[in-house]
């Protein structure tokens, strides 16, 4: 490997690991289907003021609802309690998801992707009340990138 290749290979990774990215939590306002309290429901993730389909993502379960409760708890947020796993009597499963604040009442999966998808078709996820503003490393946002790519989640 030539020296500038190697400079260049070694400048790549160090941003990688250190450089931050901008990210915003933009949540789905929704009054509980069980008691009726108004919510936020944090579930889209977006590169900070990009809202093209690579820089928007459905964080409805799984990883990506794992990596927005991360960053909720990290910024000592209280919505990242609302995200956690539960059953669901309608799958007959437990996964992580999200929920009332007061009541603890699941948000269906199925139901938040739909709004996602209505959001990605009227193009207005930047309308979307903002939770959180804060940031990742590079290489964690790829890895969330590769695991959003490869989840079928749009
Ligand atoms: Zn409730």
């Amino acid at each position: 490997m030539g020296q500038e290749l190697l400079a260049a290979s070694t400048i790549t990774a160090r941003r990688l690991l250190v450089e931050p990215v901008e990210v915003d939590v933009r949540a789905y306002p929704y009054d509980c289907h069980r008691c009726g309290a108004p919510q936020i429901v944090p579930a889209v993730l977006n590169r900070t003021e990009q809202f093209d389909p690579f820089s928007v993502f459905d964080a409805a379960e799984g990883h990506l609802a794992s990596v927005v409760a991360e960053l909720l708890a990290i910024g000592f947020h209280p919505a990242a309690s609302s995200i956690r796993v539960r059953r669901s009597a309608g799958s007959q499963s437990s996964y992580l998801s999200h929920g009332c604040q007061t009541c603890d009442a699941l948000f269906g999966a199925f139901y938040l992707h739909d709004q996602f998808s209505d959001h990605a078709v009227q193009q207005d996820f930047h309308q979307l009340p903002l939770v959180m503003r804060t940031s990742m490393t590079e290489l964690d946002w790829v890895l969330t990138e590769v695991v959003h790519n490869n989840s079928g989640l749009r």
